[in-house]
């Protein structure tokens, strides 16, 4: 399971997501930033700084 924290893009954020499939998780967060933080072009630097901030966590369940 990877996740991905909006705060340590967007400072004050409380917004994440997990998900097993990195594209997946770039993917809802291009769709969050848009929604969210108005960001309606995502750039290639933006999802190499998504990929970069996507961690890996254990699965608690
Ligand atoms: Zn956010």
């Amino acid at each position: 399971m990877k996740e991905f924290q909006c705060g340590s893009l967007v400072p004050g954020c409380q917004w994440h997501t997990r998900h097993e499939d990195e594209a997946e998780i770039i993917r809802r967060v291009a769709e969050h930033m848009r929604e969210t933080h108005g960001e309606t072009i995502i750039r290639e630097t933006m999802i190499e700084a998504i990929r970069s901030r996507i961690e890996k966590v254990r699965n608690a369940a």
